[in-house]
């Protein structure tokens, strides 16, 4: 991406090991996430761009001399964050802290995913290696444990969802539609989605959303504590990163509540802290430690109790991810899946 809106698709550098701890992966399946659409409507021009892309599963074709438990041939997912799965936060599940970490496509000399073949740093820490092979209709969900599924849930413990919560899911993107999964799956009573374009309501409803509330603002509030007698929501899922998104979480939040929030916050402060305060509302969360949760999503992925994979709705080949930008930026996709 050379600047907003420019997304081009060019011959490289073949990705290479460069440091003993590195693996590099032939990509089998990428995406593009709806935080990349933050740079496709901001980023500064330069003359040198920034490799985009950080959700993959593939093929591991080669290992540094460090690694130690990932070997050539695995069938592995690589989270947005690489981990060295050693320090203090890793231990402590917390891999996007890590000291030796960073963001693929985004750190410093890091790849992007929206390619072929990638360095991954920390391979021992980072690759999640599958206990199967390319199993084609299971591929779109074990991508999803890249990010977006692992994300969702990510929001859905901080916001403290649990059996007979009443839980509101602010945002119908992708990772708003996996929110909708993990609230199910964690035993909520009532999950309401905040959002308003049919085909994504659709699918929340197909996830398990039992309300819709296409109101903004003040309006979608009121709405929440209409279908919540009066008080609003034990956990919000904020999956937007606006201030709106906001300012709306915590006025649906009920006395003693907790948001969970995982949208990338496009702002500086809000003026709801006072709130938060006066009604006892605990505000968590970042990004998402998915290398965390694989371990505990994957069983419901390959025993088919979940479905995230079906928050691709369109599939393309290499060439087409600038139209695949487009599409979703447009809000004619939910989400782009680059098959190789
Ligand atoms: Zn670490």
């Amino acid at each position: 991406m050379y600047r907003a809106g420019d997304v081009r698709v060019e011959n490289v550098s073949d990705a290479t090991l460069a440091e003993p701890t590195d693996a590099l992966v032939r990509v089998t399946r990428a995406c593009i996430c709806g935080s990349d659409l933050w740079p496709y409507h901001d980023l500064e021009p330069s003359d040198t761009g920034r490799r985009m892309g950080h959700e993959a599963i593939g093929v591991v074709e080669a290992v540094g001399s460090d690694v130690r438990k990932v070997r050539k041939g695995d069938f592995v997912v690589m989270p947005f964050a690489f981990s060295d799965g050693s320090c203090d936060f890793c231990h402590e599940g917390l891999q996007t802290s890590c000291v030796h970490g960073g963001f693929f496509g985004y750190s410093e000399g890091i790849d992007g995913a929206q390619a072929e073949a990638i360095r991954i740093p920390q391979a021992d820490g980072t690759l999640f290696v599958l206990p199967v092979g390319e199993d084609e209709a299971l591929m779109p969900s074990l991508l999803t444990l890249s990010d977006v599924m692992g994300t969702g849930h990510h929001a859905a413990v901080v916001a403290k969802v649990g059996r007979s919560k009443k839980v509101a899911v602010v945002g119908d993107g992708a990772v708003g539609l996996c929110g909708v999964i993990a609230a199910k799956r964690l035993g909520a009573e009532q999950i309401i989605i905040l959002g308003r374009h049919p085909d994504r309501i659709a699918l929340a409803k197909a996830f398990g959303a039992t309300d819709v509330v296409s109101e903004r603002g003040e309006e979608a509030a009121e709405r929440v504590r209409a279908l919540t007698g009066g008080f609003g929501v034990h956990s919000v899922l904020e999956c937007v990163g606006t201030e709106q998104a906001m300012l709306t979480s915590v006025s649906i939040a009920r006395p003693g509540a907790a948001i969970g929030r995982v949208g990338v916050p496009h702002y500086q402060a809000t003026s709801s802290w006072e709130l938060t305060f006066f009604k006892n509302v605990t505000v968590g969360g970042g990004p998402a430690p998915v290398r965390a949760y694989i371990d505990e999503l994957l069983p419901d992925v390959l025993e088919g109790r979940i479905q995230p994979g079906r928050v691709f709705d369109r599939v393309i080949g290499l060439d087409g991810v600038p139209d695949g930008y487009r599409a979703m930026n447009e809000r004619r996709a939910i989400k782009v899946m680059i098959k190789f």
